[in-house]
């Protein structure tokens, strides 16, 4: 990261001048908090995504990937909760009539923290601190919460109501017993997605930071509570990475800077409600380091209770340091319990549970009551025959329930009494239960890191930009450049040197830029500014040695390789495989 300097500045004009990113619909005056991702920005967003994937999804046993619509009916809303507490405070000002949203007003304001708080109690706040309109400094009027949720129609004629997305999980958690089914029924499981959501945000202002369209990598991680000696094995892998907590307990106390702990001793001292919190927060600190961020920049602050989403039990947001803004939360990791999947049962009455075999089968005394056929002939006679077929719904056990609980049985309004049944008791083996998982997630935006990996991979050398991004998160591995592009013989044939240069390390699966426009100086330039590591020029050498230079951005010395062994000397450079995990 440079210093001193407006870095957020710079980089969102480098952003446009690369076709990294910009504000959308520009043509016709923009609109805040939407943004276009141009040739560059898409690969960095891809593999960025890809480095998430591989470090949560693909490199354990435990988590599996999957695509879920956008639009989803109402009542998917409504079993969440969302539609009932996604929320946010809104102030207006009563004299140039802008809204700004509450909290963030307060916050900078008066540096006070009123978030999850009630619209009077955010009020008197605004009152005590004499807040006032930013813009205008006229008089604010009482904050309300409005809902965040984008609303839409489903169907064209008289449609149903429908909300956009503004998380992945519900997908998730709609699919349990679809992923439990084929990922070979068993727990713990995890389900990750990684798509577009959106959120009618009130006044987006921060750029890539606050959007009402962007990408979330979120995974939900499917588990009993009682059953978590499992957590330790994945967790020896990274207990002793280590990551700066601010406990709640702390925050409580009036402290401000958080503690340093392994992941071993977020189990150990309980700091975590249970170890699969740890052992995704590690990963969460490993994942934050390999796209370039140091340890002393990385932070979990464990949320209040009223700071906490609804559906959580306990919450660390991974905040990161940024030159313009001070901390940005990057991820949340939220406990949530058997929240969701319970209200989708409730909603759904679909069965989202998970069938817990025990290691041995216990024996268990179970009360059963039978219905007496003679007592039931002697009470009513005729209609034995319809009252045998309807006790004959409802299980032994469901009816000596009933009986223990009521004194009689109920089928279509008889009361039938107990001495209509026998009751017995009997020895049973019981071989399982249906539990409901716990769920813990860690959830992730995209354009917010985004943003951040360039803000730690800016650097200015001599005046220039360089992107000192690492090697899997650069939007190319290699430039190839010709150093000439006339006519004469000797030029066409530096060409075609590149242009198969170029096509052999394609096919070997490097993400290749190739740029024959303007001198190499400005080739260069142009390459460090979207954090290409190496560039390959052919020159007039290279039609006597069969050799190129290959340049390294980040030293700019230069080395003549054999064309014959460029890719393997690009390999050694990177470690051997371009798209490495390090550290
Ligand atoms: P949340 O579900 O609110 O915890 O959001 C998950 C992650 O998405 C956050 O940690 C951020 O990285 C990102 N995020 C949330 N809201 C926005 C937004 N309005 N614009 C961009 N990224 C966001």
């Amino acid at each position: 990261m440079s210093n001193g300097e407006d870095i957020y500045g710079n980089i969102m004009e480098l952003a446009k001048k690369r076709g990294i990113f910009w504000g959308s619909f520009d043509i016709y005056g923009g609109l805040a908090g939407f943004y276009d991702f141009g040739p560059v920005g898409v690969l960095l967003k891809r593999n960025l995504i890809n480095l998430w994937l591989k470090t949560f999804v693909y490199s354990n046993d435990l988590v599996v990937e999957i695509e879920t619509p956008i639009i989803n009916p109402r009542i998917v809303f409504k079993a969440s909760g969302h539609e009932e507490s996604f929320m946010d405070p809104v102030v207006e000002c009563l004299k140039c009539g802008r809204v700004y949203r509450a909290d963030h007003l307060v916050k900078e304001a008066a540096g006070i923290d009123v978030e999850g708080l009630s619209p009077e109690e955010i009020h008197s706040a605004i009152l005590r601190n004499n807040i006032k309109c930013p813009e205008c400094g006229g008089e604010l009027g009482k904050p309300f919460y409005t809902l965040l949720l984008f609303k839409t129609e489903i169907g064209p004629y008289k449609g149903e109501t429908g909300y956009l997305r503004p998380e992945n999980a519900q997908g998730m958690f709609i699919n349990f017993a679809n992923i439990l089914r084929v990922a070979r029924n068993r727990l713990p499981l995890g389900i990750a997605q990684v798509g577009k959501v959106a959120r009618n945000e009130i006044s987006p202002r921060q750029g890539l930071l606050r959007l009402r369209e962007f990408t979330i990598m979120e995974l939900e991680f499917f588990f009993d509570p009682e059953e978590v000696r499992e957590a330790s094995w994945y967790i020896n892998s990274i207990a002793d990475v280590k990551v700066r907590v601010l406990t709640s307990e702390a925050r409580l106390r009036g402290v401000e800077e958080p503690a340093e702990y392994t992941i071993r001793e977020l189990v150990e001292k309980q700091i975590v409600k249970t170890p699969w919190l740890a052992y995704w927060i590690g990963l969460g600190e490993v994942f934050a380091r390999r796209l370039g961020i140091p340890h002393e920049k990385i932070r979990f602050i464990e949320k209040l209770p009223h700071e906490r989403a609804h559906y959580s039990q306990q919450t660390f947001d991974q905040e990161v340091y940024t030159e313009k803004y001070g901390w940005i939360e990057i991820a949340g990791y939220a406990y949530r319990t058997t929240y969701d999947l319970s209200r989708h049962i409730q909603y759904s009455k679909a069965d989202l549970t998970f069938f817990k075999h025990y290691e041995k089968p216990v024996e268990r005394i179970v009360s059963k009551a039978y219905p007496d056929p003679g007592k039931i002939k002697d009470l009513y006679g005729g209609e034995k025959g319809r009252i045998m077929e309807r006790l004959a719904q409802k299980t032994p056990e469901e009816i000596y329930r009933e009986l223990a609980g009521k004194g009689y049985v109920e089928v279509e309004g008889l009361k039938i009494p107990s001495e209509a049944f026998i009751v017995k008791q009997e020895r049973e083996k019981i071989h399982g239960e249906k539990i409901i998982p716990h769920v813990v997630e860690p959830s992730f935006g995209v354009e917010r890191l985004l943003y951040i990996v360039l803000e730690y991979s800016y650097t200015v050398r001599d005046g220039k930009t360089v992107l000192k991004l690492p090697v899997y998160l650069a939007p190319y591995h290699v430039a190839v450049f010709p150093l000439v592009t006339g006519k004469k013989q000797e030029h066409v044939r530096i060409v075609e040197i590149a242009r198969h240069i170029y096509r052999r390390l394609v096919t070997r699966g490097f993400r290749v830029i190739y740029d024959d426009d303007g001198s190499i100086g400005r080739r260069y330039a142009r390459v460090d500014e979207i954090g290409v590591p190496y560039a390959v020029t052919v020159d007039y050498q290279t039609l006597e040695d069969d050799t190129v230079t290959v340049r390294d951005r980040d030293s700019t010395l230069q080395e003549r390789v054999k064309i014959d062994e460029l890719e393997k000397y690009l390999l050694m450079k990177y470690g051997f495989q371009p798209d490495l995990l390090t550290p």
